[in-house]
């Protein structure tokens, strides 16, 4: 199976290949075979291609896609240099001695190799070079979100209908259709500002999701609090929606317009940023009018969502 020079040794090239169709090739036409795709070998000679070839070249131990130098053990199993270094000189598979053996071929076959993303079947068209692999998986727009639960760390990733249905069902959020909305904030001991951070609602809206956050922590020496909203998906979807919210009373009212952030953006961020509506705790509780002496705070948060056109 092999037309692209599999040997282990130094790094001549053939001057003639046979393939294994039986034609014989040039010293040129190897090349740019070579350069040409090993997808289109992977098709033709059936390699493992896409998801399986990713599986092929998990590094055993760790599992993340091995790059060169791959290094492999006297009884042939490949682990990433990575690894290699951690073993301490024994194969973490076969417990037998590493040394220093690379394993070339595999090195040579991945140099000018092509795979899809590995995100092809959330829909990712894009054929990449397999080292450019891990810099375009970073960036991938249709690689899985973050669980944007704030509440709580949570590890959960996936696409937007998976993490909307895990909202609801792990984290018991609240699903609420339709652009504005009015909700009332009690909390019972205002003068305790713990670095909490609550999200109140996932707003479903022109068929998308956005969700409003709510948050509680020390600004320097001030407590305040903070609103603001993210959107489900993509930064270039969020900037076509804008949002305001409105907290106010005792005859006086905040007003914060803005653009959801993408979930892309933690929620830590987004306040880190001040991307929101700020709330000093101070006005937060003459907001709230009454209840003076149990300082309990009451806020009214209002707000909308809309389309820009
Ligand atoms: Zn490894
Ligand atoms: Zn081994
Ligand atoms: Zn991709
Ligand atoms: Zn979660």
């Amino acid at each position: 199976m092999a037309p692209i020079g599999g040997d282990c040794g130094e790094d001549n090239e053939p001057t003639t290949v046979v393939t294994d169709r039986g034609t014989t090739i040039t010293r040129a036409e190897v090349s740019s075979i070579q350069t040409k795709s090993a997808v289109r070998v992977a098709r033709d000679h059936a390699i493992p291609s896409g998801r399986g070839m990713h599986k092929l070249l998990k590094c055993p131990v760790c599992t993340s896609l091995m790059y060169a130098p791959i290094y492999q053990c006297v009884n042939g199993h490949t682990l990433c240099s990575g690894c290699k270094t951690t073993a301490q000189n024994q194969c973490p598979v076969c417990q037998h001695h590493l040394g220093d053996i690379r394993c070339l071929a595999l090195e040579k076959l991945v140099q000018n190799m092509e795979l899809p993303c590995r995100y092809q079947n959330s829909g990712c068209p894009e054929i990449l070079q397999y080292q450019n692999q891990p810099d375009h998986d970073q960036h991938c727009r249709f690689r899985p979100y973050e669980c944007p639960y704030a509440g709580s760390v949570c590890s959960f990733t996936g696409d937007i209908p998976t993490l909307v249905s895990h909202l609801k069902e792990h984290h018991k959020v609240d699903m609420h259709d339709g652009c504005t909305f009015n909700h009332r904030y009690v909390k019972a001991n205002a003068e305790e500002v713990d670095n909490a951070t609550w999200m109140l609602t996932v707003f479903n809206c022109f068929g998308r999701q956005f969700c409003l956050h709510f948050e509680a922590f020390q600004l320097g020496l001030a407590p305040v609090y903070m609103a603001f909203l993210r959107f489900m998906g993509e930064d270039e979807e969020a900037k076509k929606f804008g949002y305001s919210l409105e907290v106010g009373g005792n005859g006086r009212k905040l007003i914060w317009k803005g653009i959801p952030r993408s979930i892309r953006d933690s929620h830590r961020k987004v306040r880190d940023s001040m991307d929101g509506l700020l709330i000093q705790r101070n006005l937060a509780l003459y907001f709230s009018g009454e209840n003076k002496r149990d300082r309990e705070l009451k806020l009214r948060v209002s707000g909308h969502i809309w389309k820009e056109e």
